[in-house]
């Protein structure tokens, strides 16, 4: 007995140390979390230790401190000013009292969370070029942390661990070919002491995976591969060979393999930590277009789909689908949260999905099979999903397959990346929403460009007529909602409307509130129970990140980044009246009774509208529309329409000055800001043809800026 008794207390031991779980090895060594820890971070409301709040990603903070009843007192604690105004999309962590959050160009900061006293900054001096290949903005979503480590995804594909104490680089691993045009803007995972990452640039032509890649050592694990390769070079030798042989490679034809096929993992990686389960979403096709893609057949799996994996070695175990052969960028790459619904009277373990397409899917983890679908806004593609097969009924047309085709939900989906949160307390999902048409229409004289943008569609469509009351009319068409969703009925309880698109994401909490900025620059918080606005904070630049809530002490905070950018904003040909260029970001935190100012930005004016006086011909305007609106429009915004966030090139000094546009255009004089040449893509008769397409936008502006121009 004796001896048992021994040996179980050395094993109690050995547990201990392991985990580190509440014993002396995690004092004083920052973020020292734990399989343990994350495994019982609910018990830890205090602290937001994992991207999600905790493995299941509910984005549920159970504190309570702030309520319904008392958030009207909610002020601002501190502020913490960022110094870029390219978007801000992190999900900051907070562990012990510090604050870990990410910013644009892959940059993290610590940060005294009772405070917002800087601790330390690292910037991985990212080659700014890359952002060419950021098909959304150079954004990043955040920070991991494990074991005194905390890793970041940089834009250029590294995944750097820092030591959470000092923020010196501990390892660092390339995890794509950087001669290819892949990103990382995703937050890394930690599995059991695997750090798990995927990546980004499906619009430019890439082949999708996702790594795991040991804590400590940044030695490889596994990589799963979504989509095939080329067929000619056999097998990758990975986890993901059996699969893609037994279930994915018939139903890819063509010279599939030929822009990378897509299927980028770049947002949710999500642990089942009761069935030992890793979800992924998956992304769109390369080229979005399948006609282009796949000889318009096959389901091209695991494209637009969510796949189960085995954390520990890789291994398919089941997936979902829920736009089969997808055509229109309808990635289900979007937030995944996990939960158990009482369905039928039963309880389900099940995860909830409301990915681009703009259906809301409940599919029980167990099997992977589809339990529930139904639209949560309006769409033009599919009348609903065949719960017999799980796959959506399409609208015939809506593929664009003989005729351009306007479609809803688009590319910008009807729910982007923007985290959506769950309340176990109400049992509602609140879902940032919005209702976005595009036009699709095949591109005829589609050639694959290695390195630009690759998506099959003849031109990118946000470009605006220059037509006043057009515009109007299609403006006023760009809505977005938040939207209080049961998932056991599948209907909505309550909305907010807003007047335009890409608000911020979700918080909800035990105080019975919801927390969202939107892109007016307002952050809110709402009656969870009835959608009712009960606070209001002017944040002085649009929010769009997810906030999180943490305790110090017995004090409760709410934080959230406040900062405009991401693919709306950059690529929308119709944005709302810009006056100023866009601030730089800010971490906002909030506490009951918080008297902190934050200070009045400096708005950068616009320069006045810089129409060239050169004779352009017709058919040189024509080109470079073409040109521009299928590569410039994406960052500058269709029509030249800047928000705000990148420079409106119609207001540009070299508009005017022929050597400096092909200086800037063509050789890449401006590739320190991320303007890379674009020499490799287009020769100098075609970079002119864009200045004259760019100079007539600019004419249109200076007639709308003219007295009697309104
Ligand atoms: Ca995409």
């Amino acid at each position: 007995m004796r001896t048992l008794a021994s040996v179980s207390l050395l094993a109690l031991a050995v547990t201990a140390l392991a985990t580190g779980a509440g014993n002396a090895a995690s004092s004083g060594t920052p973020a020292f979390v734990t399989a343990q820890r994350l495994a019982d971070a609910g018990k830890e409301p205090g602290n937001w230790m994992t991207h999600g709040g905790t493995y299941a990603e509910q984005r549920y903070a159970d504190l309570e401190q702030v309520t319904s009843a008392n958030v009207g007192k909610l002020g601002l604690a501190w502020s913490y000013d960022l110094d870029t105004a390219r978007g801000q999309e992190a999900t900051p962590l907070v562990i012990d009292g510090v604050m870990y959050t990410t910013t644009a160009w892959s940059k993290v900061v610590a940060l005294d969370a009772a405070t917002g006293k800087p601790k330390w900054t690292f910037d991985p001096e990212v080659d700014k070029a890359r952002g060419h290949s950021a098909c959304c903005d150079v954004v990043n979503r955040g920070v991991a942390a494990w074991n005194g480590l905390l890793f970041v995804g940089a834009l250029d594909g590294r995944l750097i661990a820092l030591d959470a104490a000092t923020g010196k680089v501990k390892w660092s691993v390339q995890t794509f070919d950087a001669s290819k045009p892949y990103t990382i803007t995703g937050a890394p995972r930690v599995v059991k002491g695997k750090v798990i990452i995927g990546n980004g640039g499906a619009e430019l032509g890439v082949r999708g995976y996702v790594t795991a890649y040991d804590a400590m050592t940044g030695q490889k694990a596994w990589r799963f591969y979504t989509v095939p390769g080329d067929p000619a070079k056999g097998p990758d030798g990975e986890a993901s060979d059996d699969v893609l042989k037994a279930k994915a490679g018939d139903s890819w034809f063509g010279d599939f393999w030929k822009a990378g096929g897509g299927g980028t993992v770049w947002d949710a990686i999500v642990y089942d930590q009761e069935l030992d389960q890793l979800y992924i979403g998956v992304g769109n096709g390369s080229p979005w277009n399948r006609q282009i893609r796949s000889e318009d057949k096959g389901d091209n799996l695991f494209l637009s789909s969510v796949v189960a994996l085995n954390p520990n070695t890789g291994k398919y175990i089941w997936h979902y689908q829920g736009t089969p052969g997808e055509s229109w960028d309808f990635t289900q790459t979007q937030p995944i949260v996990q939960a158990t619904l009482t369905i039928d009277g039963k309880p389900r373990k099940v995860l909830m999905q409301a990915p681009k397409n703009g259906f809301f899917y409940v599919i029980d983890r167990e099997t992977g099979k589809l339990i529930s679908a139904k639209n949560f806004v309006p769409q033009t593609w599919a009348t609903g999903v065949d719960m017999a097969t799980g796959r959506p009924i399409e609208v015939p047309g809506a593929r664009y397959e003989k005729a351009a085709a306007t479609v809803m939900p688009s590319a910008l989906g009807a729910h982007n990346w923007h985290p959506m949160s769950f309340s176990p307390k109400t049992g509602l999902v609140y879902l940032p929403a919005q209702e976005i048409p595009m036009g699709y229409e095949t591109d005829k004289s589609y050639t694959y460009k290695p390195g630009a943008w690759n998506i099959g569609i003849s031109a990118l469509p946000l470009a605006p007529p220059n037509d006043r009351a057009v515009t109007k009319a299609i403006r006023a068409m760009l809505k977005g909602q938040l939207v209080a969703w049961d998932p056991v009925k599948q209907k909505e309880v309550w909305r907010v409307q807003y007047d335009g698109p890409w608000n911020g994401g979700t918080l909800a909490t035990a105080g019975n509130l919801v927390f969202q900025g939107n892109a007016k620059g307002q952050f809110q918080a709402f009656d969870a129970s009835t959608g009712k606005t009960l606070w209001g904070f002017d944040a002085q630049t649009g929010v769009v990140a997810g906030p999180v809530s943490y305790r110090i002490g017995t004090t409760q905070y709410v934080a959230v980044m406040a900062g405009y950018g991401g693919a709306y904003p950059l690529s929308i040909g119709f944005p709302d009246k810009v006056d100023h260029m866009a601030p730089n970001g800010r971490v906002l935190v909030f506490k009951l009774g918080g008297t902190a100012k934050l200070p009045k930005v400096d708005m950068a004016p616009l320069a006045p509208p810089n129409p060239p006086k050169d004779a352009f011909t017709a058919q040189q305007i024509a080109d470079g529309g073409a040109i521009y609106e299928g590569n410039c429009g994406v960052c500058h915004g269709g029509g030249a329409r800047s928000s705000g966030v990148l420079p409106d090139l119609r207001r540009s000094g070299a508009l005017t000055d022929k050597d400096q546009w092909q200086a800037i255009v063509h050789d890449g004089l401006l590739k320190e800001n991320g303007m890379v040449a674009f020499s490799s893509w287009f020769n100098k008769d075609q970079i002119e043809a864009v200045r004259a397409y760019v100079g007539v936008q600019a004419k249109y502006l200076a007639s709308e800026s003219a007295p009697g121009g309104k």
